[in-house]
């Protein structure tokens, strides 16, 4: 229920995400979408101390998320290549 996904279907049949929603007063962090997800286009940053002054603070949407990924790139990079070594 931290989830709300949208998808469009391209020309070529295959699907295209219009809209990826995370509440995050809802989430828990368990890091499931990321195993589950099989593009890895999920990934989890070491932030864990989100807040919020108003109420939707706390609801990212595809876009808010996209920059936490940019905003955090060099580390989920260094972070998943230390992983891999142990896979
Ligand atoms: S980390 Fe867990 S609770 Fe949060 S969005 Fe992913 S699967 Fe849901």
């Amino acid at each position: 229920m931290a989830i709300k996904i949208e998808v469009a279907e391209r020309e070529d049949g295959s699907r295209r995400t219009t809209q990826y929603d995370i509440d995050l007063t809802k989430c828990i962090f368990c890091g499931f979408c990321e195993e589950s997800c099989p593009v890895d286009a999920i990934v989890e940053t070491r932030v864990f101390e989100y807040h919020g002054e108003n109420r939707g603070d706390l609801y990212y949407t595809k876009e808010m998320l996209l920059a936490v990924g940019d905003k955090h790139e060099a580390q989920i990079a260094k972070d998943r290549a230390a992983d891999a070594k142990f896979r």
